[in-house]
Parts: C-alpha cells; sequence; structure tokens
C-alpha cells in the first residue's frame, strides 16, 4: 500500500462572516501535496492564500470540505489530537521567524518536542542535529538576536522540521531577507522535500516559485491554475519564464 500524501484538501471552502457581508475567502479548493514535493502558492493580496496555509496547518477550519494530514481526516480529531497531530506532523515557517528571544536555538528547537513529552536531553540531541543539518551547529547556545537574518530563519526552520514532520507550511519565509539569503533558505527548503517532506510555500516572488516542483495560482479564493511538475532538477534552478517561453515540441 502506498503511503497517503502528507497534505490532502477535498472541496474546501472557508466563509468569514455571514449574510451580506460574508466573504468568501477559499471556494471548493482540492489540493494534494505528495512527499518530496514542494508547492508555491501564488496570488493576489486577499486571494485566499493564508487562509489556505491555515486550513493546510489545522489552524483553522473549513467551513465545508475535509482535509487529510497523512491520510487522517481532520474532522474526526478532538482539539487534544489536532493539537498533537500538529506538533508531530506540521512545521511552520513565517517571514519573521517567531523564534522566541528568551530561548537559545537549540532551545527553540527542543521546544516543540517537549511540548509533545520527549524529555529534555533527547529533545535537545535532536534539536542539535536538526541545527547541524542545518548547517548551524555552532550556533546552538546563540540566541536569537545574536543571530543574522537568515540564521534565525534556519533555527526557524530547524524548529519546524525537528521530529521528523513531514509537512512544512512556509508564509513568505524569505520575505525578510536578502535575495542570496533568500535563496539559501529555499535551497534548506528543497532539501527537506528531498528528504521526504511535502512543503507548501505561499510566495509573491516568482523567483522563489521557481524552486517549486509545482505554482498553484489562486484568485478569489479558487485554484485558478496549476502549472505541471517541472521535468527534471536541473529546471528548479531555471526561472519558470524562461520554461513557459519555450515554443511547444513536435
Ligand atoms: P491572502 O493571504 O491571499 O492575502 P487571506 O487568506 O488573508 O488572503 O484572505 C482572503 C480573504 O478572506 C480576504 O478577503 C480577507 O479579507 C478575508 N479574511 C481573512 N481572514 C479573515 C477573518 N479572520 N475574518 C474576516 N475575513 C477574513
Amino acid at each position: 500500500m502506498t503511503a497517503p500524501p502528507p497534505l490532502e484538501l477535498r472541496g474546501v471552502s472557508r466563509t468569514y462572516g455571514e449574510g451580506a457581508a460574508a466573504v468568501r475567502a477559499l471556494v471548493d479548493v482540492d489540493l494534494t501535496v505528495t512527499a518530496g514535493e514542494l508547492v508555491a502558492v501564488m496570488g493576489p493580496s486577499g486571494s485566499g492564500k493564508s487562509t489556505l496555509l491555515s486550513i493546510a496547518g489545522s489552524l483553522e477550519e473549513p467551513s465545508t470540505g475535509e482535509v487529510f494530514i497523512e491520510g487522517t481526516a481532520l474532522s474526526g480529531l478532538g482539539r487534544n489530537e489536532r493539537a498533537r497531530l500538529r506538533r508531530r506532523h506540521i512545521g511552520y515557517v513565517f517571514q519573521d521567524f517567531n523564534l522566541l528571544a528568551g530561548l537559545t536555538a537549540v532551545e527553540n528547537i527542543a521546544m516543540p518536542l517537549e511540548l509533545d513529552g520527549v524529555k529534555s536531553r533527547a529533545a535537545r540531541r535532536a534539536a542539535g542535529l536538526a541545527l547541524a543539518d542545518l548547517g548551524l551547529a555552532d550556533r546552538a547556545d546563540s540566541f536569537p538576536d545574536e543571530l543574522s537574518g537568515g540564521q534565525r530563519q534556519r533555527v526557524a526552520l530547524a524548529r519546524a522540521l525537528v521530529g521528523d514532520r513531514r509537512l512544512l507550511l512556509a508564509d513568505e519565509p524569505t520575505g525578510a531577507l536578502d535575495s542570496r539569503t533568500g535563496e539559501e533558505v529555499m535551497r534548506l527548503i528543497r532539501a527537506a522535500c528531498r528528504s521526504g517532506a511535502a512543503a507548501v510555500l505561499v510566495t509573491h516572488d516568482a523567483q522563489l516559485a521557481a524552486w517549486a516542483d509545482r505554482v498553484v495560482f489562486v484568485r478569489d479564493g479558487a485554484i485558478v491554475d496549476t502549472t505541471a511538475p517541472l521535468p527534471g532538477p536541473e529546471s528548479l534552478l531555471t526561472p519558470r519564464g524562461t520554461d513557459l517561453d519555450e515554443p511547444e515540441g513536435p
């Protein structure tokens, strides 16, 4: 039996408010993200990208439709079960890093594991390994304000991936970084996907979306277009525009 995909949205809609004032933030969205896949979500401001990410991450519930995380329907879970699934399976990366200023890098990364009941020593060990994976072993005891933006985002990425979490949800993760550092972070997200994670990346930056296997375009809450998966790894380094400009083959 093949493993269920890390993320599946089926017929997901989300409406805020009621009556004439109701806002349909998402309309009948179907989206499956398989292991190893990096999907970029693009669309104008207010099109529903953040809502999609919040619902995928079980931070918000859909009005209708169903979300499956590794085959488990979220609607069938109670509050606590859902929180546990979120801690164990889903990692988040935000534009502003969201690290706790009073904790060192390694403590920030260990925290989700400790919240999940992992003993402090084991959590610290796993956190140290995650940090080393991202090339920051020597900054384990640094506090966030002693790190550069790129280093902070790498810590946040380690925190999102520690404990073998398989679904990475990233909201403009390079928005606060210069382009070279942003590219480094994208490279690490790609590497996480190569080791089996699935990632959803919300971005308005076409350069960054070019790192994705697929780009999903959202408008007025609906998916209006999806690019086909790119043919090979080398194309990940090619801006997508160049692909599209090529004439169709015979
Ligand atoms: P994006 O991330 O693409 O900018 P959002 O998902 O934030 O879009 O928003 C989609 C639509 O839903 C917008 O019209 C926004 O105003 C509305 N919306 C988002 N969150 C809420 C909320 N908590 N209450 C009411 N309306 C909301």
